[in-house]
């Protein structure tokens, strides 16, 4: 398919993503700051935290990653935008990845802000960050990629990837659900909480319609396409539940949308276009391995596709990313009689024609 582009909102920001620097933090329209906050050991670099302007404070939507520089950027920000720490309100939280959400019981204690969270992303936080019960989730984890069939030697380090990252995560606890069409209590704004499961279980986008935004979290970004993968906290077939949830936000009318990485853009409808057809590309790109190699594994299947660079030269922790982005697109393929699978230790992987 041919490359959409997006037109960026701000050059200057666009510019810097593209650079490998930090954008400024801005003045977006009346009432309504962007400050990147960075983040650490990934790519992404920085989250965008949007700071919404209240009577009596700040609401911000989404806190950063739990760091000390990550904490300083955000208090910087709030200054430029006239504002301290001990001002915000409440922060929204768009997903409980730790780039979005690790700030959050952090900026609550020093502020009283009262936090909110979709009821489906909350469930998650015990298995997750909680010790007690983090073992449990590392045991799934690596049944699931035996079941994929990752090689024995490459088991433990695929499995434990994420482990190195979870003391950057607090377990705060929301204080307030809120779940898909509800209005966020905030004078000033009608800001409306629209639910678009995919990329997490309990993914916010939050749509304000007379100021025509869509804060978008990871859900539509200007270049990246998010990840969607099966693990053992998501839904049997994330791939449905995300491409339907593009469906959902297609439709609103907005000049521009307000994501947590990259930059903010103008064209929602053309972009979610472009996204629904790179899944559909990779979709046919699986069929077609399966099809040249009947009975064949996730993790083969996996190594066989085009990837941004070579499989050789993946880390451990996006390797096991692919195999479950390629996992989710098998559910997607089966749930839909395009494929089967023998069960076994590893599932193999059939073509339904054959
Ligand atoms: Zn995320
Ligand atoms: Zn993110």
């Amino acid at each position: 398919m041919s490359k959409f582009v997006v037109t960026a909102a701000n050059e200057a920001q666009r510019a810097a993503w593209l650079g490998g620097t930090l954008p400024e933090v801005e003045k977006v329209r009346p009432g309504l700051w962007s400050i990147p906050v960075p983040i650490p050991i990934n790519p992404l670099r920085y989250v965008l935290v949007y700071a919404l302007e209240l009577p009596d404070g700040v609401a911000i939507v989404d806190a950063g990653w739990n760091t000390d520089e990550a904490y300083d950027a955000l208090v910087a920000g709030l200054a430029v935008a006239g504002y301290a720490i001990t001002d915000v309100r409440a922060v929204l939280v768009t997903h409980i990845h730790p780039d979005h959400y690790g700030l959050a019981g952090r900026v609550r204690e020093v502020s009283g802000a009262w936090i909110a969270l979709h009821p489906a992303d909350a469930r998650l936080l015990r298995d997750r960050y909680d010790d007690d019960y983090v073992e449990t989730l590392v045991e799934q984890e690596k049944a699931l990629l035996v079941r994929s069939g990752v090689p024995q030697t490459v088991l433990d380090t695929l499995a434990g990837a994420s482990m190195m990252i979870r003391h950057m995560v607090t377990m705060a606890r929301p204080d307030r659900l809120v779940e898909d069409g509800d209005r966020l209590d905030l004078r000033g704004w009608d800001l409306r909480a629209v639910w678009t499961p995919g990329h997490s279980p309990g993914h916010l986008c939050f749509l304000s319609e007379s100021r025509r935004v869509l804060f978008s979290g990871d859900h539509v970004l200007a270049k990246i396409t998010p990840m969607v993968a099966v693990h053992p906290q998501s839904t049997p077939n994330p791939l449905a539940d995300y491409l339907e949830a593009l469906v959902a936000v297609r439709k609103f009318e907005v000049d521009e949308v307000l994501p947590a990485h990259e930059y903010r853009f103008k064209e929602l409808a053309e972009r979610v276009d472009y996204v629904i057809g790179h899944h559909e590309d990779r979709l046919e790109e699986i069929a077609e391995v399966i099809g040249a190699h009947d009975g064949i594994t996730c993790w083969d299947i996996a190594t066989r596709l085009t990837w941004s660079r070579p499989w050789e030269s993946i880390q451990p922790f996006m390797r096991r990313a692919a195999n479950n982005e390629t996992l989710a697109h098998l559910a997607w393929l089966e749930a839909r009689g395009r494929v089967r699978r023998t069960p076994g230790e590893a599932n193999l992987w059939h073509s339904m024609q054959s």
